[in-house]
């Protein structure tokens, strides 16, 4: 998959990742791409599908410190 833009959010499973720092274990290789929804910023990531009942959260690897 290509990565349009740094955050890559799925939109069936509603994690984000942070396509920067992606790991085996965020298989986002198995993604299909009509499920895959690029943002230019987590902040507009975390607020899908909307800012009043955001759906997402961030990967547990991308995102691992
Ligand atoms: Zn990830």
């Amino acid at each position: 998959m290509k990565y349009k833009k740094r955050y890559l959010v799925n939109i069936r499973t509603k994690i984000i990742h942070d396509t920067l720092n992606i790991k085996p274990r965020c298989k986002v290789n198995m993604m299909k791409q009509d499920n895959a929804l690029f943002c230019d910023t987590l902040q507009e990531a975390l607020e899908y599908p909307n800012k009043i009942t955001p759906k997402t959260s961030k990967c547990p690897f991308c995102f691992a410190i």
